[in-house]
C-alpha cells in the first residue's frame, strides 16, 4: 500500500530535495499519521547517525546584560526575567563547568556568551579558554557561540581550536523583524557564512513557537538548507515572564515532532538537536523525537534549568539509543544533587513557566549534568 511519507523518505534517501509542498504535508499530517511521519523520518536518521545520539553540554560563559532586543531571549536588553546575570567566567570556572558535561557523556561542549558580538578581547579570552579545554579534552568538540562575528574573529577561533560557531537565524527572513529590532536576518546569515569560510563547522537552527506560520516555518528550514548546516539545534520557545513572549504556548508535543521531522526530511544529513524548551513542550513525546533528532543538549540551558542530566542519559538508553562516544550507558556525575521534585524523566506540566537556573556556571552550586 502506497504510504506518502515512507515514499518521501524513499526521495530524500535517493538524494531528491524537499519541495514547499512536501515540506508543509508534514506539517499538516493528522495525528493518525504522526507515527507513519516518524518512521519515514527515523530512516533518514538511521542511514547517517545509525543509533548514535550526540550529546552537547552547554556552558553560560556571561549571562544577561545583553544590548539587543530579541523578543524570545530572557537576555534581552530591558528583560524582567529574573535570571542569573555575570560577566565572563573566569577561565578555570568554564573548564571546571566543561568537565562536568564531559564526565556525563558530552561529546561536544557549546561555549556562549550573551551580546551583540564580542570584541577582539573576547575572542582572545574565549581563545585560552578553548586552548586549556582541548590541552585536558583533546577529542571533545568545542563549539563557540558569542553572536555576531568581524573581520578576523572566526579565523582566530579557528586558529584555537574551537571546532565549530553557532549562529542561529532562528525565524523565517520576513518574520525576522517581528523578533528583532536590534541587527537584521543578513547579519546572522554573513556571521555563519564568515564561520564557514573559515573552517568552522557552522551550526544554526530554530526557535519554534514564536507565532510562525507554517509557510514561515518552511522558508526558515531552507535558509538553513540553504546554508548548509552541519547541525541544527530546533528550539522550542521557553517564554519567560518579564519577556514580550512570556504567556506565548503555541505548541503541541505532536507538532514539535513535524516541526523536528520538517528538519530532517529537508536537511537529512544534518545533525538535528532536540534543544531548548523540549521538556515543556515535547514532554513526554521526547523518546519518540529521538527517533528523528540525533543529538540533545544535556541538562540544563543558558538561563533555566533543562531535566535532570541523569534522566536524558536514561531516557537515550531506555529509547534503544546509544551516547556518541561511550560504550555502556555513562552516570551522570551530578545524580546525587538532582532538584527535588524534578524526578528522573518526568514529564513538565503543560504551560510549566521555564525554571530559573540557579546551579552551574555563575553559582557556587554543582552543575546538572
Ligand atoms: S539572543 Fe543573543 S543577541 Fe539576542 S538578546 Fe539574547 S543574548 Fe542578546
Amino acid at each position: 500500500m502506497f504510504n506518502y511519507f515512507q515514499d518521501l523518505a524513499d526521495r530524500q534517501l535517493s538524494g531528491a530535495t524537499l519541495t514547499s509542498q512536501d515540506a508543509l504535508a508534514v506539517l499538516e499530517s493528522t495525528d493518525a499519521q504522526l507515527l507513519d511521519v516518524v518512521a519515514a523520518a527515523s530512516r533518514l536518521r538511521r542511514a547517517y547517525f545509525d543509533n548514535s545520539v550526540k550529546v552537547n553540554y552547554l556552558v553560560n560563559l556571561k549571562s544577561g546584560l545583553c544590548p539587543e532586543d530579541c523578543t524570545y531571549c530572557s537576555q534581552r536588553l530591558g528583560s524582567a526575567a529574573q535570571i542569573l546575570k555575570y560577566t565572563w567566567l573566569k577561565p578555570e570556572e568554564a573548564l571546571a563547568q566543561a568537565a562536568s558535561g564531559i564526565a556525563a557523556g558530552a561529546s561536544r561542549v557549546c561555549l556562549v556568551a550573551s551580546g551583540k558580538g564580542p570584541t577582539d578581547r573576547d575572542v582572545e579570552r574565549v581563545a585560552g579558554m578553548v586552548d586549556g579545554l582541548k590541552d585536558q579534552h583533546p577529542d571533545v568538540e568545542v563549539c563557540a557561540c558569542l553572536g555576531i562575528l568581524k573581520d578576523g574573529q572566526a579565523e582566530r577561533l579557528k586558529a584555537s581550536g574551537v571546532d565549530a560557531y553557532n549562529h542561529n537565524l532562528n525565524t523565517s527572513e520576513a518574520r525576522y523583524q517581528d523578533i528583532c529590532s536590534t541587527h537584521e536576518f543578513s547579519d546572522r546569515v554573513r556571521t555563519v557564512e564568515h564561520a564557514k569560510s573559515a573552517g568552522l563547522s557552522p551550526c544554526s537552527g530554530l526557535i519554534v513557537g514564536m507565532g510562525e506560520s507554517n509557510e514561515d516555518l518552511v522558508d526558515a528550514v531552507f535558509a538553513l538548507r540553504e546554508l548548509d548546516s552541519d547541525s541544527i539545534p530546533v528550539n522550542f520557545l521557553m517564554p519567560f515572564d518579564g519577556t514580550p513572549l512570556e504567556g506565548t504556548w503555541l505548541l503541541t508535543p505532536a507538532q514539535c515532532v513535524r516541526i523536528l521531522a520538517l528538519v530532517r526530511f529537508a536537511c537529512p544529513a544534518a545533525e538535528i538537536r532536540m534543544a531548548g524548551g523540549r521538556e515543556m513542550h515535547l514532554r513526554s513525546l521526547q523518546p519518540l523525537a529521538l527517533n528523528i533528532a540525533n543529538s540533545l543538549f544535556l541538562g540544563d540551558y543558558l538561563t533555566s534549568e533543562g531535566q535532570p542530566g541523569q534522566a536524558d542519559l536514561d531516557m537515550i538508553a531506555d529509547a534503544g539509543f546509544t551516547v556518541l562516544g561511550q560504550g555502556a550507558p555513562p552516570q551522570s556525575a551530578g545524580a546525587s544533587m538532582h532538584d527535588a521534585g524534578a524526578s528522573p524523566g518526568a514529564p513538565v506540566a503543560p504551560g510549566a513557566l521555564p525554571a530559573i537556573r540557579r546551579r552551574g556556571a555563575g553559582t557556587t552550586v554543582a552543575p546538572n549534568a
